[in-house]
């Protein structure tokens, strides 16, 4: 489950700097576009509706390159696979339900904000913060609610 788009830090960073393949706009696409935290086997799924032509080994490779241009964050949870998502999202915590793997998200954890004002009074800016809490709902009939809402 992704954040409401008003957690969204800022606009994404495009392609800035590179040049803007049909491959790379298709994964940013893919990326903008994802309402969860996809595979590179999902992006591939998705991308290639924009880039028929795009292969698995070239979805990883532009990862790589958007990983080191600081544009995406790799999470690698229990299920040892990892999963994607644009790093200009504002940063969060990840509940992982033991039971079904759903990765649900807690954009306003106090941990992550006390976290981020620790990490800046020692000068430094967060890019990333890997809080993973492990989970199964109480009641699986519990409905879901948004953060901060009784
Ligand atoms: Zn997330």
């Amino acid at each position: 489950m992704l954040a409401p788009r008003s957690q969204i830090a800022s606009r994404p960073p495009a392609l800035a700097g590179m040049r803007a393949t049909k491959g790379r706009q298709a994964v940013l696409a893919a990326l903008e576009e994802a309402s969860d935290h996809p595979t590179a086997e999902d992006l591939l799924m998705r991308a290639r509706k924009a880039d028929p032509a795009l292969s698995l080994s070239s979805v990883y490779r532009i990862l790589k390159e958007f990983h080191d241009r600081g544009m995406v964050r790799r999470h690698v949870f229990t299920q040892g696979r990892a999963v994607w998502e644009l790093a200009q999202r504002a940063l969060h915590a990840h509940l992982i339900d033991v039971r079904t793997g759903e990765i649900v998200e807690l954009p306003e954890a106090d941990l992550v904000r006390t976290y981020q004002a620790a990490a800046e009074a020692l000068g430094y800016r967060l890019r990333d913060v890997r809080l993973e809490l492990y989970g199964e709902r109480i009641d699986p009939g519990h409905a879901q609610r948004p953060h901060g809402q009784p």
